[in-house]
């Protein structure tokens, strides 16, 4: 009983994948249909009825790895922002010079320092210690992907107009980050899973 995962090869009879979805920015997404396809017995993943609990435990790198990828996009934005916010020239200063920037600057650090120790906490639970790691890596993809979408928005803010125009690397930017915060777990259901293994760790102390 339960699921079952297996491999399908892509030229598989019966295995539709040319439908493509269009997103805000470029990202490989379409939708597979699967029409009488006939899987061999030896393209099973794990044993019958584990494929629920493979895909979850699957989701656990997954989540780091977007948790990454998001403080990728911020580092880039805050990089981009701080070095706009030295060039840019308003009445008579640089942009940096004023303190409202400098503490749009100051969150932005420690946004993305933050993000970076979470993702790199998740990685190394999974490298060193091992097992499941759906806290820390939810935990980091949740914090990172959020505070990225601050950071982007900051840095197009700092870019003033220029923020907005098309082929701008902030522009980019924000429309890159937007998805992170949806798939491989939205935020809200990241924050359920969180709360769950908090709450579950208490009531086992509390039981032992
Ligand atoms: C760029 C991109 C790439 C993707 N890649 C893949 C992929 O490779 N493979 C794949 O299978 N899917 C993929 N997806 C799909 C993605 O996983 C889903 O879009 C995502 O899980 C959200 O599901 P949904 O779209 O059905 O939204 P819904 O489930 O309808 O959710 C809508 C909103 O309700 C919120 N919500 C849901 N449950 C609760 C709750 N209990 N309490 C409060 N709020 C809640 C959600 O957080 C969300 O904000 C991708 C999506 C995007 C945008």
């Amino acid at each position: 009983k339960g699921l079952s995962a297996f491999i399908v090869d892509a030229d598989t009879r019966g295995l539709d994948a040319s439908q493509r979805i269009d997103v805000i920015a470029p990202h490989p997404l379409g939708t597979l249909r699967f029409t009488g396809c006939l899987v061999p017995a030896d393209r099973l993943l794990g044993r019958p009825g584990e494929g629920f609990k493979i895909a979850m435990a699957t989701l656990d790198v997954f989540r780091s790895t977007v948790g990454a990828a998001a403080l990728g996009f911020a580092r880039r934005a805050f990089d981009e922002a701080t070095r706009w916010a030295l060039k840019r020239q308003v009445f008579g200063h640089a942009l940096s010079e004023f303190q409202l920037t400098q503490a749009r600057l100051a969150d932005m650090a420690v946004a993305v320092d933050a993000a970076a120790l979470l993702v790199y906490r998740a990685g190394w639970t999974r490298d060193i210690v091992g097992g499941r790691i759906t806290r820390e890596a939810s935990i980091a993809k949740l914090f990172a992907t959020e505070s990225a979408q601050q950071v982007v928005d900051s840095a197009v803010q700092l870019f003033g107009g220029l923020g907005v125009v098309r082929g701008m690397a902030v522009e980019r930017l924000y429309r890159e980050v937007r998805a992170l915060r949806i798939y491989e777990g939205a935020s809200e259901v990241l924050k359920l899973v969180i709360a769950s293994r908090v709450l579950d760790a208490m009531s086992a102390k509390k039981t032992s």
